[in-house]
């Protein structure tokens, strides 16, 4: 670990801050001080708009070039809405997405919370950590990328990172009895090198996602199989609502596409609509 401070010119310069995942140039200096010279360009940006009638977009992450969303199938509950979301994020940011199911040792049909996303073209990997499950495909797609690990507390994020990398000893904790949601742990955005040549990030600024901002228009885009099936409407403009001749709902009725995804557009839809009536 080496402390470095940014220069008063680069502060000038540069107007954001220094964001996790950056890749810097520093000076060391005679003193033993180390300063931060220059941020290399960004390959990725992960931005998050400010919920509701706020305005102005927060930078969270850079350079990130995979989004981890876990869940778990219970304790806490699997929430397609929650998840869902989570996906969205990702989406919007151009990032691909892997969806992990964990705790699959806690139910005997853990494969039903994976099969909507399956559908939707998402890799799922369903592990469980005392079973020790699906960990190597797990460490398959963390290897050699930057990724970034993210989803509802106490599903268990941390464990999986532990039981991965032993090293690693990142704190967990205990999923509470009354509401079944853990304590959060993290405060700050964190970065750590992960086998051979792969990074984690996690940031807080990620997990309250229910206060997450997105346009209207971006809404469909986060819901990568309604595009697909979006050629087939009958109108250019359609919405996946009560249009006739809608491809996305066709598909909901056929079974292809999962009602609760649709279910989660529909809300997130009607939040995106009502933030930006108040901006
Ligand atoms: P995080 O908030 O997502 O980082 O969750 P933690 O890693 O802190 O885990 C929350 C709780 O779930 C802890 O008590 C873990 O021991 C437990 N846990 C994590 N993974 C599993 C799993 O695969 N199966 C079971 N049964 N419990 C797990
Ligand atoms: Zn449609």
């Amino acid at each position: 670990m080496l402390e470095a401070t940014l220069r008063g010119r680069f502060k000038l310069k540069h107007k954001g801050p220094v964001l996790v995942g950056d890749c810097v140039q520093m000076h060391e200096h005679r003193d033993g001080s180390t300063t931060i010279e220059e941020v290399m360009p960004r390959t990725s940006l992960l931005r998050r708009r400010a919920p509701g009638k706020s305005k102005g977009v927060r930078n969270l992450a850079a350079n990130v070039q995979r989004i981890v969303v876990v869940g778990a199938v219970r304790q806490p509950d699997w929430e397609p809405n929650l998840i869902d979301r989570f996906l969205a994020i990702a989406e919007v940011n151009n990032l691909p997405a892997t969806l992990v199911v964990n705790k699959c040792d806690l139910d005997c049909d853990p494969g039903r919370c994976a099969e909507a996303y399956r559908h939707a073209g998402y890799l799922v990997v369903l592990t469980s950590v005392p079973e020790q499950r699906g960990l190597d495909d797990l460490r398959c797609v963390l290897e050699g990328h930057i990724s970034l690990f993210t989803g509802p507390t106490g599903v268990g994020k941390s464990s999986l990172l532990n039981a991965l990398q032993p090293g690693l000893r990142l704190r967990t904790a205990d999923v509470s009895r009354k509401g079944g949601s853990g304590r959060h742990t993290t405060v700050a955005a964190e970065m750590f090198p992960f086998g051979h040549d792969g990074f984690v990030v996690d940031t807080p600024g990620l997990r309250d996602v229910g206060l997450w901002g997105l346009d209207p228009q971006e809404v469909s885009a986060a819901f990568p199989e309604f595009t697909a099936l979006s050629t087939n409407c009958r109108f250019d403009n359609c919405r996946h609502l009560e249009e006739p001749g809608c491809a996305v709902v066709e598909a909901v009725a056929k079974g292809e596409v999962a009602e609760t995804r649709h279910t989660s557009y529909r809300r997130l839809l009607d939040e995106s609509a009502d933030a930006a009536r108040h901006r």
